[in-house]
């Protein structure tokens, strides 16, 4: 296996965790997208749900598959994802990030859905190691972008740079849209996700670290976990990459599954 490609960054956008075992249009989607993916070495995966006081990264040898969220059918607390962990890559991770930023190991973490529900389809083989990085409550929007940033070499050592969250998730109104059967996209859902989308492929850094303080920022983002995975995969491209959109679309009306793939 060439070690000699450098590796893409995807954000995914990954919605419900049963989309984990559906077959429907977003896990066809992640699907497909495994099929266009070079091989990689191993994955570093940046999940809105690890979001703590603290940057740290898993070294487990043997992670733990988490099912982190409640009331969903038994099914989807049976899905394993074997993957092994790199406490050598965590090592390296934290090294890295430590020359700009206190970063430490945890193994008390393992796979959330954010990244399991994820590579189940990415990666059905689960044969490349996964380091989890959280990502730090405390840290402004450019702190983000900078960690992303430092992770940009491991691109060339086989590393795929995997963050996965939403770019609209306003879970409240997603989840009262079921419930009303009213599944059109709102206006402010629709705008947020194209300004982002549009920033996205302008480079437009400034406006990504911003993105959350506006009124449709809010109104996307009630809280900011699903959006900052963003900004450590935009960290991590730069000018030489091209930017594609894999998945578009909302799910559940406003819960925005948008992809984005840099090289
Ligand atoms: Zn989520």
């Amino acid at each position: 296996m060439s070690m000699t490609t450098r590796m893409p960054v995807l954000f995914v956008g990954h919605g419900s965790p049963m989309n984990a075992i559906e077959d429907n249009v977003w896990s066809r989607g992640f699907k497909e997208l495994a099929l266009t993916l070079p091989e990689p070495r191993a994955i570093v995966a940046i999940s809105a749900h690890w979001y703590v006081d603290g940057t740290c990264a898993t070294d487990n040898d043997r992670p733990e598959t988490l099912h982190d969220f409640g009331g969903f059918p038994e099914a989807l607390y049976r899905v394993q994802y074997p993957a092994p962990g790199d406490p050598a890559l965590a090592k390296s991770l934290v090294d890295l990030l430590s020359r700009s930023k206190r970063a430490s190991l945890r193994s008390d973490w393992g796979l959330d859905h954010g990244t399991w529900s994820v590579l189940v389809h990415l990666r059905p083989a689960a044969d490349r190691p996964v380091v989890q990085l959280s990502i730090d409550g405390r840290s402004p929007p450019f702190t983000h972008l900078e960690i992303g940033r430092a992770l940009a070499p491991l691109r060339d050592n086989g590393v795929l740079i995997l963050a996965s969250g939403n770019i609209v998730h306003n879970l409240r109104h997603a989840l009262s849209n079921t419930g009303s059967g009213d599944t059109a996209t709102p206006d402010w859902a629709t705008r947020f996700d194209t300004d982002v989308a549009s920033a996205i492929s302008k480079r437009d850094a400034a406006f990504l670290a911003r993105a959350l303080d506006s009124t449709t920022g809010q109104r996307a983002h009630p809280s900011p976990d699903h959006y900052l995975p963003l900004l450590y995969a935009v960290g991590a491209s730069d000018e030489r990459d091209a930017v594609s959109y894999p998945i578009t679309g909302f799910d559940l009306g406003s819960l925005s599954m948008r992809t984005v793939r840099w090289g």
